[in-house]
């Protein structure tokens, strides 16, 4: 068989879910699916195969396609993976909104104008970005043990490293998700009740509701590929590996993280253009002004003022703002 033939042979493989190499090797592929809402796309995985039994841990990133950060940390860390230390299985998938990336559409689908993380586990029977999760969850994240999703500040927002956790009442799933969030390493760790409008249908969500601990790390900011933030993911999934048993030793010893069981986001009243009076990290007091927006004569048409205390987890650099857009996060203990 020429390269060609052989790798033909692998996507084949890969029609609808991923079959493991054998122990201790390291495969790539790109994984279609069968139906036909999905039959012009295909996404790029590898998996590498630990060289003695373990859990299988499914490592995504580019939900949103412009968290350079995480898609590039996801790629290092798999690439840089021997299947003689690990044990068990790492399923990588560095891009998951594939239609997306070229265009640099910031968090949504271009082809149906959703945003994938609202609508997982998804459903086959929806449009694009509901067949996409639906196809993805099934393949990817249900057959795992357990989730990390990778994401950042899309191009318009800046962020300070978090890790967002899912707490769905199950004990269980949430202590374990909690765990991997603290052992990541990341200055904070964000609780996240599934609730519904707005934050429904995240990918950590769907796992955890499936008995699979999930957490959600974010480093990055503004679509810019930067190192320091890319270090950050990159260590963390080693972390959490250590902590999983997939990886020899105990896990590295981190600061540990301020714990947000108080997370707003304030969203515009009005469309404008948003002078925010914050940076991220910054901490607010209640009543304090974070921003205003002003008309485009550059009249003050609404003033932002924080609900609580807390600390700017992120922020809307871009200042084009519509009417019910987000501005900023606050996190608190
Ligand atoms: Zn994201």
């Amino acid at each position: 068989m020429t390269e060609q033939e052989q790798q033909s042979a692998r996507d084949e493989a890969a029609l609808d879910g991923i079959d493991l190499p054998p122990a201790g090797t390291k495969q790539r592929g790109r994984l279609r699916f069968s139906h036909p809402m999905l039959a012009d796309w295909s996404w790029p995985f590898t998996v590498v195969c630990g060289a003695s039994d373990g859990p299988r841990l499914a490592l995504i990133s580019g939900v949103h396609p412009a968290e350079y950060p995480a898609i590039e940390a996801n790629i290092r860390f798999t690439r840089g993976l021997e299947p003689a230390r690990l044990r068990g299985t790492v399923v990588s998938l560095p891009l998951i909104d594939v239609p997306a990336f070229l265009p640099r559409t910031p968090f949504v689908c271009p082809i149906d104008g959703k945003n994938p993380n609202r609508f997982f586990p998804g459903d086959p029977n929806g449009t694009f970005t509901d067949v996409m999760a639906d196809a993805l969850f099934r393949a990817v994240i249900r057959p795992s043990d357990a989730l990390i999703d990778l994401h950042g500040g899309d191009l318009v927002e800046s962020l300070i490293p978090f890790t967002v956790c899912p707490v769905i009442g199950n004990e269980e799933i949430d202590a374990a998700s909690a765990a991997m969030a603290r052992v990541f390493g990341l200055p904070y760790v964000v609780k996240n009740r599934p609730q519904p409008g707005a934050l429904a249908g995240m990918t950590i969500h769907a796992a955890a509701s499936a008995g699979i601990p999930a957490i959600i790390p974010e480093s990055g900011s503004c679509g810019l590929l930067t190192e320091p933030e890319t270090r950050l993911l990159v260590e963390g999934i080693e972390n959490v590996l250590h902590h999983l048993g997939m990886l020899d030793g105990p896990p590295r010893q981190v600061p540990p993280p301020v714990e947000v069981e108080r997370f707003t986001w304030l969203t515009a009243p009005v469309e404008g253009i948003w002078y925010p009076s914050v940076i991220v990290a910054e901490a607010v007091e209640t009543g304090q002004t974070v921003g205003e927006i002003r008309n485009l004569y550059g009249d003050p048409v609404a003033d932002v003022a924080a609900p609580h205390d807390g600390d700017v987890l992120f922020l809307t650099t871009s200042p084009a703002m519509r009417e019910g857009g987000i501005l900023l996060a606050i996190g608190a203990r």
